[in-house]
């Protein structure tokens, strides 16, 4: 039965972590040719696709830090509206081919999860179309 879930566990209040591997190895039972949605049920975190290098990784967050970071009328409440901004901004999913049972990813290209109000244990869906 192929996999339909990962569960990542975050270990920071912000972070990014490399989904890729286990998202990959979770498709690998569909053969044929499909999309893949990757998609996160929650609202302080997110998924995107781009390069995992270091110096890019801490300049996402610090962007999300600039244009959603401050005082916001969610933290009456929650303390945690820049999570939610952060989130809402990057969104909650991304849709890859897949090709053979493989994402359809550049070489250069990765799966990365943004953690902005950790450490929590995160659940990622994935849902295949056609393959
Ligand atoms: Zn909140």
């Amino acid at each position: 039965v192929p996999v339909s879930e990962v569960t990542v566990r975050t270990s920071h209040d912000r972070e990014i972590v490399d989904i890729t591997v286990p998202i990959g190895e979770a498709v690998n039972a569909f053969a044929g040719e499909g999309l893949v949605c990757v998609s996160v049920p929650h609202c302080t975190c997110c998924v995107y696709v781009n390069e995992n290098e270091d110096g890019l990784v801490e300049d996402i967050l610090d962007t999300l830090q600039r244009v959603a970071g401050g005082a916001w009328r969610h933290d009456r409440i929650d303390s945690n509206a820049a999570a939610h901004i952060g989130a809402s901004l990057i969104g909650n999913s991304v849709s890859l081919p897949l090709r053979g049972g493989r994402l359809v990813l550049g070489t250069w290209q990765r799966i990365m999860l943004v953690e902005l109000d950790g450490p929590r244990r995160r659940t990622v869906h994935l849902t295949v179309l056609g393959a």
